[in-house]
């Protein structure tokens, strides 16, 4: 297979870090996070860092290997994670426990880090919120140190960095930060390497959200909602083009600004073909469908409507038919998004919800999937509990009663239950098993939890440390 990149920065420094995504290159290198910190660490004078995935132990850049850096920045965004970071470090030789370790930093860094304390005896130190700034300031002090590791009080006045070892019992306030910074270096895969997005430029247009969802952490817990103007965009790809080589564009973001009709028209005037992950219904209408030309839309309607309305989503079955009867003259097909297990549903919602897809699948070419509800901390459902029994019951109900589509394994959903509302016993349990070869799945949790080895909800709830 080529490997063929363009936007890859080689550079020589003193202080090489590595920048570890714990999951394959085709989700990683399609993370703007990612990119984030690779270009604010190498556009920095003696300072270089170096992309590792878990389909390439050896660093993208050089070839070298995990041990020879001397800081480990993980990026941690979704559950599974904190399970694969804890085996890279196993695999690599490089002690998981903080305590053990001698040489290298460990860094953590993403919206994982919302609840931070499953790995507390594992990083050094964990970047909480929007690093852009702190990640600068950090360089700075780590710049003049002999040796950093041995040093780590130095680190501690730098706001957004939770540092076990200093902060034991106060609360982390999470940073926040205009848009302000973008990536112009983004590596883009041209060889035979698939990408989430391919060939594309990811152009973060807005961050955070200003809706509630009371289910969703963006809404909660990851800042108020920011933009950019469409000049600022405009500046920021004509700069990437002389950076890097892309054929499209993906705009980021959960929530769309007003202006995102002239965003698109003058994007696609530069030549570029645009890709949206997710679109709202009030962001639907002939000329983004127009504009965009995607084979498909996708749509969340999370659930049936009385449900929707109980969690903040308030938008009537009537509005999104409309708008699937709109996308029908523009594009080949509709993905529909749902969640089952929200608090409240009935076995009635789920007859609406059938209802729903067959109805729209009379319409357009639908495919539909389905994620159990998890709860998340910092949200109004964080004192949800995950009834697996009972989400089994209805993931089998659904599956009788539509064929084709996707639901998300529910096991696995547990496993993530546990490692969202956990605390370090978790984070304990997780190491003794990578450790020692052991099995992590949904029985030895689940079994785990009887025993009481381990406490899920954490009643301790210690991320109400991290102030939102
Ligand atoms: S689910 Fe979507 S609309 Fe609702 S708060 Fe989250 S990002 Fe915003």
């Amino acid at each position: 297979m080529r490997f063929i990149e363009y936007g890859t920065i080689k550079k020589k420094a003193i202080n090489r870090f590595a920048l570890i995504y714990p999951d394959f290159y085709k989700a990683g290198n399609s993370n703007l996070g990612l990119h984030y910190v690779y270009n604010i660490v190498n556009q920095k004078e003696n300072f270089s860092i170096e992309r590792f995935f878990m389909d390439f132990e050896r660093s993208i850049e050089n070839q070298d290997m995990m041990k020879n850096y001397k800081a480990l920045l993980f990026s941690l965004n979704y559950e599974y994670g904190v399970i694969n970071l804890l085996r890279i470090l196993k695999r690599n030789n490089i002690s998981i426990l903080r305590e053990k370790r001698d040489n290298h930093l460990v860094i953590t860094g993403g919206p994982l880090n919302i609840n931070p304390f499953v790995l507390n005896d594992v990083f050094d130190i964990a970047f909480i919120g929007d690093a852009e700034k702190s990640l600068i300031e950090f360089l700075e002090v780590y710049s003049g140190l002999d040796n950093p590791k041995k040093q780590i009080d130095e680190f501690g006045k730098i706001k957004g960095l939770y540092i076990p070892e200093i902060h034991k019992e106060n609360k982390i306030k999470r940073r926040i930060e205009n848009l302000e910074y973008h990536p112009l270096y983004e590596p883009i895969q041209w060889g035979d390497f698939e990408e989430s997005f391919n060939k594309t430029f990811l152009l973060e247009i807005t961050r955070g959200c200003r809706s509630r969802c009371s289910f969703c952490l963006t809404g909660n817990a990851l800042g108020p909602y920011r933009e950019r103007s469409i000049e600022e965009l405009l500046s920021i790809v004509k700069e990437a083009e002389k950076r890097t080589k892309f054929e499209k564009i993906a705009l980021i973001g959960s929530d769309m600004p007003s202006y995102l009709g002239d965003v698109i028209f003058e994007l696609t005037n530069l030549g570029y073909q645009i890709s949206l992950p997710s679109l709202k219904l009030r962001d639907i209408n002939e000329n983004t469908i127009t504009l965009l030309g995607q084979d498909t839309i996708t749509l969340a309607p999370e659930s049936s409507e009385s449900i929707r309305f109980q969690v903040g989503k308030c938008y009537k079955d009537e509005e999104f038919f409309e708008k699937i009867n709109l996308i029908k003259k523009h594009s080949k097909s509709v993905k529909l998004y749902y969640i089952f297990g929200l608090p409240g549903e009935e076995y009635k919602d789920l007859d609406e919800i059938i209802k729903f897809i067959k109805q729209s699948r009379k319409i357009i070419r639908t495919k539909s999937s389905f994620n159990p509800f998890i709860p998340k901390p910092h949200t109004p459902l964080e004192d949800q509990i995950f009834d697996y029994p009972l989400l089994k019951e209805k993931m089998k109900y659904l599956s009788s009663n539509l064929k084709d589509v996707r639901i998300e394994d529910l096991k696995g959903a547990f496993i993530q239950y546990v490692i969202s509302l956990g605390g370090r016993d978790v984070g304990l349990y997780l190491i003794d098993a990578v450790e020692n070869e052991k099995n992590i799945s949904y029985s030895s949790l689940s079994k785990a939890m009887e025993k009481g080895e381990i406490e899920i909800p954490s009643s301790k709830k210690e991320w109400k440390r991290i102030e939102v």
